[in-house]
């Protein structure tokens, strides 16, 4: 199973992302070899965050995309253009909540949404 992981943080201005280190989110997650590729974008849901998950997405070699951010609902209707416009299959799409979370739980969030998507 290929996976590929974004971390969303609402522009890094939003107090629900100061209690976590993202960076060290991001780096744990990827020496453990759980993820393809890890990445970060500052806002997926404005109009050059559309822009980035069509040009990432095209073609991308995987079978699961986890964005940790916000609300997987609210992920799932902000990303659906940008999903549809380019043909990826939103069932491929996980959301995770990691806001108001700090380094090891949003550590932990993401690693148990891996394992109950296996
Ligand atoms: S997609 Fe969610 S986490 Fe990302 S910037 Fe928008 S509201 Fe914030």
């Amino acid at each position: 199973m290929k996976r590929g992981l974004l971390l969303c943080v609402c522009q890094g201005t939003c107090p629900s992302f100061h209690k976590m280190d993202i960076f060290e989110v991001l780096n744990s997650l990827r020496r453990e070899g759980i993820f393809e590729w890890v990445g970060l974008h500052p806002q997926l849901c404005s109009d050059d965050g559309d822009k980035y998950l069509r040009e990432l997405l095209k073609g991308a070699e995987i079978d699961q995309l986890y964005v940790a951010g916000c609300d997987p609902t609210m992920q799932k209707k902000m990303y659906r253009d940008a999903f549809e416009a380019i043909g990826f299959p939103k069932e491929k799409h996980i959301g995770v909540e990691i806001r108001n979370m700090d380094t090891q739980q949003a550590i932990d969030a993401i690693k148990k949404a891996v394992e109950e998507n296996k």
